[in-house]
């Protein structure tokens, strides 16, 4: 039988810490909460990957992160700053098969790192041939 914790969560069976609710989406605190305040953004129907959400959603989702963003700075969270991150298959770190969206505040000295190399400098002629890729991709949709 296929279980899913976050499905279970949006089932009423799994135990969360919810922030927010709507037809759609739901919003909950990360078990392992990277800084204090690390929020989930999760769509309510079952969605492995972002290409499984339709797009209506989607744009819900982000809403929703967007609101969440607002409501952290407004609350008496520390929060000098604000990560939305979002993992989308396994190579890119996705634990839990469910789409959702990362809400993370940020602060100076918090410890959050993503460990990349951020110095790379290609040519424009390799920019632009990625471009065309992704060009290429988009007419494939
Ligand atoms: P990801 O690597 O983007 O798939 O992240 C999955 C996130 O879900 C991790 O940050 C986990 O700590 C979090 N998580 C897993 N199970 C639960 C749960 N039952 N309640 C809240 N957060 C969870
Ligand atoms: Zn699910």
């Amino acid at each position: 039988m296929h279980t899913c914790v976050f499905c279970e969560i949006v089932a009423g069976r799994g135990t969360a810490s919810i922030f927010y609710e709507d037809d759609l989406v739901l919003g909950f605190m990360d078990i392992n909460p990277v800084t204090p305040g690390h929020a989930l953004v999760i769509s309510k129907a079952h969605a492995p990957r972002l290409a499984d959400l339709d797009e209506a959603t989607g744009r819900h989702l982000f809403t929703v992160a967007q609101r969440t963003a607002a409501a952290i700075r407004s609350s008496g969270v520390t929060c000098e700053g604000i990560n939305l991150f979002v993992a989308d298959g396994e190579a890119a770190g996705q634990e839990v098969d469910h789409v959702h969206l990362h809400v993370i505040p940020r602060y100076r000295g918090d410890g959050f790192r993503i460990a990349a190399n951020w110095g790379n400098r290609p040519s424009r002629a390799e920019l632009d041939l990625v471009a065309a890729q992704i060009a290429d991709g988009y007419r494939a949709l």
